[in-house]
């Protein structure tokens, strides 16, 4: 696995950046700030929420 990114989820690995597939697996997904372009881990299925950014404190509302 040298060279390529790899991921382990649970009890399944991957080689390569499929990012539909991890991301599928994970709870959340990653949200660019409408800002400052900070990439953003948010909740998925959670309705409307207010995201914070980290780096600039830019707070928007975000259709989960
Ligand atoms: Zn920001």
């Amino acid at each position: 696995m040298m060279g390529v990114p790899a991921f382990i989820v649970g009890e399944e690995s991957f080689v390569g950046l499929d990012v539909d597939k991890l991301e599928s697996l994970l709870d959340y997904r990653v949200q660019h700030c409408p800002t400052c372009g900070q990439m953003l881990r948010v909740p998925k299925n959670k309705g409307t929420i207010v995201v914070t950014c980290s780096k600039c404190e830019t707070k928007f509302k975000l259709n989960t």
